[in-house]
């Protein structure tokens, strides 16, 4: 079996955009405006010849207990399912409230988590990631899920986690 890498963070940080880019093919859905149904989507990807599994997480239909609820519960499948976690935010936006119970469950859960700070389109944007240091997941990986920028490197660190 091939271990399972999850992506969760709120709606609209980059999640599907950055799935496509490890999978090298537009599978996933982008959603400019939260919306989709789907809860997961299971991939297969390859990087460097081995074989892994990446989920994406959304289906970002507010319910009636909120987007706080449904970002806490694509958090606990990661934990349950994943081998390890990628943890996105959008860099111009850093953690917010929402985040902060989700890292929370993801330290006690001792599983490895990768922090992703995602829209980091050029150079000039990469100091909005250095405030992901101390949130205790260790190095933030600045990427453009868009344009690829970083996601090289984001995915050799993947590889010596998973
Ligand atoms: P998700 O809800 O977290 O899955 O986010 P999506 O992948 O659907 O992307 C939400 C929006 O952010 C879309 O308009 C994307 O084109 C945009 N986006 C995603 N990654 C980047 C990035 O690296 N840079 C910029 N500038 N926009 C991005
Ligand atoms: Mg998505």
């Amino acid at each position: 079996l091939d271990p399972v890498l999850a992506i969760i963070g709120r709606p609209n940080v980059g999640k599907s955009t950055l799935v496509n880019r490890i999978l090298g093919r537009r599978e996933a859905v982008v959603e400019d405006t939260p919306g989709v149904t789907r809860d997961r989507v299971m991939y297969s990807a390859t990087w460097n010849g081995r074989n892994f599994t990446v989920v994406d997480t959304g289906g970002w239909e507010h319910d009636a207990r909120g987007i706080h609820a449904r970002v806490a519960e694509q958090a606990e499948m990661a934990v349950e399912l994943a081998d390890a976690v990628l943890f996105v935010v959008d860099s111009a936006v850093g953690a917010t409230a929402t985040d902060e119970g989700v890292m929370k469950m993801l330290r006690k859960s001792k599983k490895p988590v990768i922090m992703v700070a995602n829209k980091v389109d050029d150079f000039a944007q990469e100091a909005d990631s250095a405030t992901l240091w101390g949130l205790g997941f260790g190095e933030p990986y600045p990427v453009s899920a868009l344009h690829g920028r970083g996601v090289a490197d984001l995915l050799d660190h993947v590889m010596d986690t998973l």
